[in-house]
């Protein structure tokens, strides 16, 4: 193919019977591809005549063309030619693709949003309030109708040491990110979340798929989200379950498991919801065992389909989220035989939903009923009987079997690193989720902590009900227990962002093999800290609130529950630790056989260094309680923290390796061991995450606030966990005081610091989490809507209740005394 055109000539090719495009410096005539393209032939046809090179790389993956369509070509692009056929900017049809400066573009110079409403870009927490409360009074005055507390936020507000807007664009990543964010978050604007309190299972569900859609449709079309913008949407969700799993499963498995072909086929509907897809991976019987599933796929070469099974009760499909009700496809992971022979654990694509979105015959599906929380998730069963798919739709990126019956290798061998970018996308995002969903909660508990007053100022005073009352927050226990889930939250947002930072340098292919199995092994037991820490959290800010903690009208009474699937979901987080544990244990063993490890890892070289015990890594001699403000040494302190851990239970380990115990004995003999070892290691990665990220932060008064955060981010651990043999008595008492210092120091930082967070009010779905603070109000206006308050009687009050009163004595009331009986069978009445 030695052709050469010009844009010029390029340009002239531009109908449906002569379409030409350029990709790249190739030009491709499409003509007799548009019937052919599994993306459709539109898709195609806007470009003709045009280059696609921007569009076509957003969908597709690099050799797309040589193995779906290598004919299309039929020469180069002769550079210099003039630009007759400008690059597109996005037709206005279905189907056109966008970039994100494209669709960015159209909002860049201004606070315009699209519809359905304009938000205020200029306010921290735009002040969309889900509940029309205007107090009567702005006073600290309570009255019959106000509670009061409307003046405390502001005033709060006004003490911060730092400028909320600029904490705001540093968690971001800048202001055009922050700007880019609410953009995304915007379309949930018109939703109420507040009456999901009120909502059945099945209107959660459809409210939750409506709002999902409408995230994507106003704005993104065929435009493929980064992962940070999939994470700014799934912030905003009314449950975190749903619809993620086509995102955040289906999506990944389909970009790196698929051929290019099948890529072709499915990518551009999965990006525009045109198929919505599941991930069928765990089965009733099996779970954390992947490699004990017991779906089948038998091949049939007379046929050239797969059939498809789940021949027992047990190898049914169950818990993949979106297949009860919602879902059309699933990746659905099976046993591949040929002629008998078992070759392991493939996926294969299968739609389960015709266009009438009814299950194919021999596929049953269901949701699995009422969990503890996350309903919006139609998490469900599958279960499969000679379900005949064709060929090709095994997922074959890496192998294929051909038409006969063999099984093949494909030419592109498995890469490694698609292999860990896949494993730390997923974990990444779930680490940043558990900092969003704890920042939720922290957000509610820390402005309804600073509102609340319970107990006297002064309790030696004669103390009368109109006595000055404390703010609950200036309990030492309650800020103690407010700020570190506050400084969790930071540590837990920052470890996720820079995880994405890191598949953006892998991306560009800026890493070595080493290091990433290194950092991806890390990031199994960084996802289960995270979410475990969370989950802990989100519940202690609910204990937090006191009993409005417990009404639904709070926001956070389920939160807890409708996280607590993330510590068990994509690996349960027991096995995660383990699987880190596993990496670590054999590190330690190369170490000490005189190894060295680079990077992240480098502080478990000391362990191969001559006079190390295991015993007494190193007694930390701190001088004062100052040595624990400071992240350099809070840092170094967790890695010796590390280091003697590790070191003992590899000391154990190889213990056990050399009374002759298998590889597998000796691990599961150390288990509960190497569990708090590995949670130690996590522990000192966030810590070192969180000096780093401080460290990269131009220095000011936000800087001085993150330092502090994440030193009582360290230490209120610290204080929770056994520091025998690396602090001593008095070290430990430092610590408690440096806890102490930082609590005082960060005190009138506490709402400004939540602030940050930049949740609306619409997302908090909270009367006592309120940006304004009007906290008694909202909550009684919420007890007013309550179902049993729409009727009186109450329901069964005639056939249940009535039979049982005192009619008589009731009918009396109030207002006037039933009349004594003179006499009783204890003689005159005496009163
Ligand atoms: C809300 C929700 C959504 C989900 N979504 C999906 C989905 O979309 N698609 C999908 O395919 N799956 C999904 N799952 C399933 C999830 O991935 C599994 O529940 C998870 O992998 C754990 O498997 P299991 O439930 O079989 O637990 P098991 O493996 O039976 O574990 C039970 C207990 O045994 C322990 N245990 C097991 N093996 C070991 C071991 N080797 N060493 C030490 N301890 C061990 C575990 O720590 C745990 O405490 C979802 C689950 C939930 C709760």
């Amino acid at each position: 193919m030695s052709s050469k055109f010009t844009i010029e000539e390029v340009s002239r090719h531009n109908v449906k019977n002569d379409c030409w495009i350029i990709v790249g410096d190739d030009v491709l005539d499409c003509t007799k591809w548009l019937s052919d393209h599994p993306g459709g032939g539109k898709t195609i046809l806007q470009y003709a005549g045009k280059d696609a090179t921007k569009q076509f790389n957003l969908l597709h993956e690099p050799g797309t063309i040589e193995s779906a369509a290598p004919w299309v070509k039929i020469g180069k692009l002769v550079k210099g030619g003039s630009s007759s056929a400008p690059e597109s900017s996005s037709p206005s049809s279905q189907q056109s693709f966008q970039t994100r400066e494209q669709m960015m573009g159209r909002y860049s110079n201004s606070s315009e949003v699209p519809s359905p409403i304009k938000v205020d870009f200029s306010q921290p927490n735009n002040p969309i309030s889900l509940l029309p409360i205007q107090p009567t009074h702005a006073s600290e005055t309570p009255s019959r109708n106000s509670g009061g507390t409307a003046a405390i936020l502001p005033a709060a507000r006004k003490l911060a040491s730092f400028d909320v807007n600029e904490m705001i664009s540093l968690i971001d990543g800048g202001p055009k990110k922050t700007k880019n964010r609410r953009f995304i978050e915007s379309p949930t604007a018109d939703f109420d979340f507040f009456d999901k309190i009120y909502w059945s299972t099945p209107e959660i569900l459809r409210e939750h798929v409506r709002l999902y859609l409408k995230i994507h449709e106003s704005y993104w079309n065929t435009y493929r989200p980064t992962r940070e913008e999939v994470a700014w949407m799934t912030r905003v969700t009314i449950n975190k379950g749903s619809m993620m799993n086509h995102y955040g499963l289906f999506l990944p498995t389909l970009l790196t498991r698929a051929s290019p072909r099948q890529v072709m086929e499915f990518l551009i509907r999965t990006l525009q919801m045109k198929i919505i897809g599941v991930y069928a991976q765990t089965e009733l019987g099996h779970g954390s065992n992947v490699r004990g599933l017991q779906t089948t796929a038998h091949y049939d070469k007379k046929t050239e389909e797969f059939i498809l099974n789940t021949p027992t009760l047990s190898s049914m499909k169950w818990w993949p989220g979106t297949l009860g009700k919602v879902g059309t496809h699933a990746v659905v992971y099976a046993q591949l035989i040929l002629e008998g022979k078992e070759y392991g654990i493939h996926e294969f694509i299968l739609q389960i939903r015709d266009s009438n979105h009814r299950p194919f015959p021999g596929i049953e599906l269901g949701d699995l009923g009422p969990k503890l929380g996350d309903n919006a998730n139609d998490t469900g069963f599958m279960r499969l009987e000679n379900v005949r798919i064709p060929r090709d739709r095994m997922l074959s990126r890496y192998q294929q079997v051909s038409p006969d019956g063999k099984y093949m290798k494909s030419a592109g061998k498995a890469n490694p690193r698609t292999h860990y970018m896949t494993m730390m996308i997923a974990r990444g995002s779930m680490m940043r989720g558990a900092g969003d969903q704890l920042a939720r909660a922290a957000t509610v508990a820390t402005r309804y902590s600073e509102v609340r007053k319970q107990g006297f100022t002064d309790s030696t005073q004669g103390i009368s009900y109109k006595s000055k009352e404390k703010t609950i927050l200036d309990h030492q226990i309650q800020a103690f227990r407010i700020f570190r889930q506050i400084s969790r939250s930071y540590a837990f947002i920052f470890a996720g962002i820079w995880m994405s930072s890191k598949f953006g340098e892998w991306d560009k292919g800026d890493s070595n093999l080493a290091s990433m199995k290194e950092l991806a092994s890390t990031s199994n037991g960084l996802k289960a800290m995270c979410t475990v820490m969370a989950l802990e959290g989100i519940e202690d800010c609910r204990k937090c609130c006191g009993g409005n903690g417990y009404l639904m009208a709070s926001g956070v009474a389920t939160q807890a529950a409708d996280y607590a699937w993330q510590c068990t979901a994509e690996g349960d987080f027991v096995i995660l630790f383990l699987q880190t544990a596993r990496y670590l244990i054999q590190r330690v063993r190369d170490i000490k056989k005189g190894d060295k490890v680079v990077g992240h890892f480098a502080y478990l070289n000391a362990i191969g260094e001559p006079g190390f015990s295991s015993q007494t890594a190193k007694i930390v001699e701190a001088k004062s309680a100052d040595d624990f403000l400071d992240l350099d040494f809070l840092a170094e302190l967790y890695r010796i923290r590390a280091l003697s851990s590790l070191g003992a239970v590899s000391d154990d380990f190889e213990g056990l390796i050399a009374k002759g115990q298998t590889w597998d004995i000796a691990f599961n003999s150390c288990a509960v061991q190497l569990l708090e070892a590995t949670k130690y290691h996590c522990m000192s990665f966030l810590v070192e995450l969180f000096r780093g990220t401080v460290s990269e932060v131009k220095g000011g008064p936000c800087k001085e606030v993150l330092q502090k955060v994440g030193a009582f981010f360290a230490v209120s651990h610290l204080l929770d966990s056994n520091w025998a043999g690396v602090l001593d008595f008095q070290g430990m008492r430092f610590a408690q005081s440096a806890s102490s210092i930082l609590l005082t120091q960060l005190r009138n930082d506490a709402v400004p610091l939540v602030d940050a967070f930049d949740f609306p009010d619409r997302v908090l779905s909270s009367a006592i989490g309120r940006y304004d603070g009007n906290i008694y109000e909202a909550l009684f206006e919420s007890a007013k809507k309550s179902e049993l308050n729409q009727m009186d009687p109450f329901l069964g009050y005639e056939d249940v209740l009535r039979p049982y009163l005192d009619l008589e004595f009731l009918k009396a009331g109030n207002a006037k005394r039933y009349p004594e009986p003179k006499t009783s069978k204890f003689g005159p009445s005496k009163l």
